[in-house]
């Protein structure tokens, strides 16, 4: 499994650039609107300069970030997140068209899956993808690790094996790290992201909903913390690969 210890020491794991990745087709998977530019965007925006054709899928609609906001209620939450998603994915390099959002409930993906699971298999078997980029399997928030069950059954009856790879989230933070360990032989490695650093972080500042007081009636609402953004403004991203 992979050595939770080494989120404090990252940079240990192995430095790859994009030219030593032949990704192919990608999908990316977000739990959240916000995982897949937090946890890829610099990922995305390296693939997308190199031409490989990249698609997105939000999985649940967002809504509980903000649940008692009267300004935005949850379907127009749900919308300004959406936007939020095509605005930063947009500067990525992803056009509208590849973005799509299955809208499962916020905070409830995991009694979801069993209906999802048609879903994404039908998805999965109409854009091929040769490598998905999966939310840690072992991420401290259930919805990060449902999605990784969502696909992980939903792959398993497919005629082709995409290639995986995983992203961590919420392990970036100290008081959740490590709190969800895993069996599985598993190895880390970093991507080079330097060159497209100021691509992703204009595409994260899109988040004005999560990182911005844009949404100021709700006391309990979220907010990406200034520690925890800093670890997604490394000039590298970190995954994680089953062997
Ligand atoms: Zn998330």
């Amino acid at each position: 499994m992979a050595d939770l210890a080494a989120f404090t020491t990252a940079t240990s794991f192995p430095l790859k650039s994009i030219a030593t990745i032949d990704p192919g087709r990608v999908l990316i998977v977000a739990p959240h609107p916000d995982d897949e530019t937090l946890g890829c965007g610099g990922a995305i925006a390296l693939l997308r300069s190199h031409h490989y054709p990249v698609q997105v899928l939000v999985v649940s609609d967002g809504t509980m970030s903000h649940p008692r906001s009267r300004k935005f209620p949850a379907p127009i939450l749900r919308q300004l997140r959406e936007q939020e998603t095509i605005n930063a994915l947009r500067i990525l390099g992803v056009e509208s068209e590849n973005v799509r959002f299955l809208r499962l409930p916020d905070s409830l993906i995991e009694n979801h899956i069993d209906l999802a699971i048609v879903q994404v298999r039908t998805y999965l078997q109409a854009t091929v993808p040769t490598t998905i980029f999966l939310p840690w399997r072992c991420d401290p928030h259930p919805d990060h690790r449902a999605t990784w069950q969502l696909f992980d059954r939903a792959i398993e009856s497919l005629s082709f094996s995409p290639r995986i790879i995983e992203y961590p989230i919420w392990d970036w933070d100290p008081e959740q790290r490590g709190t969800v360990a895993t069996t599985a032989k598993v190895i880390g490695w970093r991507l080079d992201t330097a060159e497209v650093g100021t691509l992703k972080q204009n595409a994260i500042a899109q988040y004005r909903s999560q990182t911005t007081d844009l949404i100021n009636d709700d006391p309990e609402g979220f907010r990406l913390t200034a520690e925890l953004l800093s670890n997604f403004a490394q000039p590298w991203e970190l995954f994680f690969e089953e062997i």
